[in-house]
């Protein structure tokens, strides 16, 4: 393995300085065929790494129909009349190791629930990653609170926790760590923190179903922990989403809240409505689907793992491309995306959507994920708003605006290329695919810069 790696360092070394016909001629058994990639690139006429697809997602086969069918036959359509959203709360809590698990219609409202519950709202701020799917800012100005964001660590693409304590003021109520691409936050020091200041901690795990920090389930290690089963999640059911946790009586309190605000365990009978409701309840068919679905989800995470230390063994060590770290607590991740960095020094300066547009030419899907979002229209938006203009003053939301720079964060969004979950899915022989298309790229990075 060390000579190997010697070797390719060596060999890039050379690579880098000679010319293709030379990196043909050289057998790297660690990089499979060199002829495939010393090729012309795909985006310039040559032929692409790989023709064939890589898996499609979500994955279904036919145990779902016949407890959906049973479902629709039944006209037994909401969880007030069937067993089985009732029946998935279990196993969930069950895979996750806590006591409790409410289901709800999605993954925002998991997490606008969780925030009601823990009594999160109006003239609160609320510490984020601003590197995130937009519903967790979505969230945060949706409960009238403040969404207070922490620099973003690029190696890790986390919340960077040493960037947490210098956000917190007397205002604070909250951290809302999310283990973004099903890699975890460093739950370790934002814990500590959250100790330390006396603040409610709510995960958002919505991308990071079986992923472990030191042997515990990402969302089990804070007050609530919030997940998505939306399509596109490694436990979909098209819409869907869930809230865990230990405590009985938070855990009624959900229950009670998704539902209208009927009583509910803890939330006592004093009347029909004891508390304020919504209705956040998912269907049966939805819970049909997830527990179907729950049987592929621990061997697809055990395979996208396996494909994801390979994949990053494999190009770790072409210049300029830097693969993800995980933090030293992570036991598992979950790897809704594989990310790593492009650094564009090392590839003629070229920018990086022509090298995306490239890997993309050579048959690999990848994109350049999220953007610097809180320069989006909605924080402005919602510092505008009716709502927030009464709840916060002239002077807070001043300050706000003048504190919105994260020169990581950005930084990071210009560097990021992200490969969907559904590629991990694949073989080791297709990880070898996508390694060799980047170091096809890096080889023929002056054709490119070129052409
Ligand atoms: C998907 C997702 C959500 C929201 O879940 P929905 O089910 O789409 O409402 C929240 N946060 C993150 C990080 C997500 O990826």
């Amino acid at each position: 393995m060390n000579d190997k790696n010697v070797t390719r360092r060596q060999f890039l070394a050379t690579a880098s300085a000679s010319t293709m016909a030379a990196v043909a001629s050289v057998g790297i058994p660690a990089y499979g065929k060199p002829g495939r990639k010393a090729a012309k690139l795909a985006i310039l006429g040559g032929k692409p790494v790989r023709a064939k697809s890589f898996p499609s997602w979500p994955v279904w086969d036919r145990t779902a129909e016949e407890s959906v069918l049973s479902i629709l036959r039944s006209g037994n359509w909401f969880r007030g009349r069937g067993k089985t959203v009732s029946e998935f709360e279990e196993k969930y809590a069950a895979l996750m190791g806590v006591k409790r698990c409410v289901c709800t219609m999605n993954g925002t409202n998991a997490l606008l629930t969780a925030m009601h519950v823990l009594d999160i709202g109006v003239g609160d701020e609320i510490i984020v990653s601003p590197y995130t799917f937009i519903a967790t800012y979505n969230v945060v100005i949706g409960s009238s609170a403040l969404p207070v964001f922490a620099d973003t660590d690029p190696e890790t693409f986390q919340i960077n926790p040493d960037k947490i304590e210098e956000r917190i003021n007397e205002n604070t109520k909250a951290i809302l760590p999310v283990h973004i691409l099903g890699l975890p936050a460093n739950m370790d020091k934002i814990n500590a923190i959250a100790g330390k200041h006396n603040l409610i901690v709510i995960e958002d795990a919505c991308q990071a179903w079986l992923a472990e920090w030191r042997g515990k389930k990402c969302g089990t290690m804070s007050d609530l922990g919030c997940f998505s089963f939306q399509n596109s999640k490694h436990l979909p059911c098209g819409e869907g989403g869930a809230i865990v946790g230990d405590d009985d009586e938070i855990m009624d309190k959900c229950f009670s809240y998704h539902n209208c605000g009927r009583p509910y365990g803890s939330v006592k009978r004093t009347s029909s409505y004891p508390i304020i409701g919504t209705n956040r309840r998912m269907t049966e068919y939805q819970a049909a689907i997830l527990l179907s679905q729950m049987k592929r989800l621990e061997e697809d995470t055990e395979t996208r793992n396996k494909n994801a230390h390979y994949l990053t063994s494999k190009i770790k060590d072409i210049p300029g491309i830097i693969p993800h770290k995980l933090y030293e607590g992570v036991t598992r991740a979950a790897y809704h995306l594989y990310p790593f960095r492009y650094k564009k020094e090392h590839f003629k300066n070229l920018p990086r959507s022509r090298f995306l547009a490239a890997l993309g030419a050579e048959g690999i899907p990848c994109s350049g994920g999220y953007g610097p979002q809180y320069k989006d229209g909605l924080i402005e938006d919602a510092l505008n708003s009716k709502n927030f203009k009464r709840s916060f003053s002239k002077q807070r939301l001043d300050r706000y605006r003048e504190e919105l720079h994260y020169p990581d964060n950005d930084q990071l969004c210009e560097e990021a290329v992200w490969l969907s979950q559904r590629l991990l899915l694949a073989t080791k022989r297709d990880m070898d695919d996508i390694a060799d298309a980047i170091l096809k790229i890096y080889e023929n990075r002056d054709n490119l810069a070129k052409a």
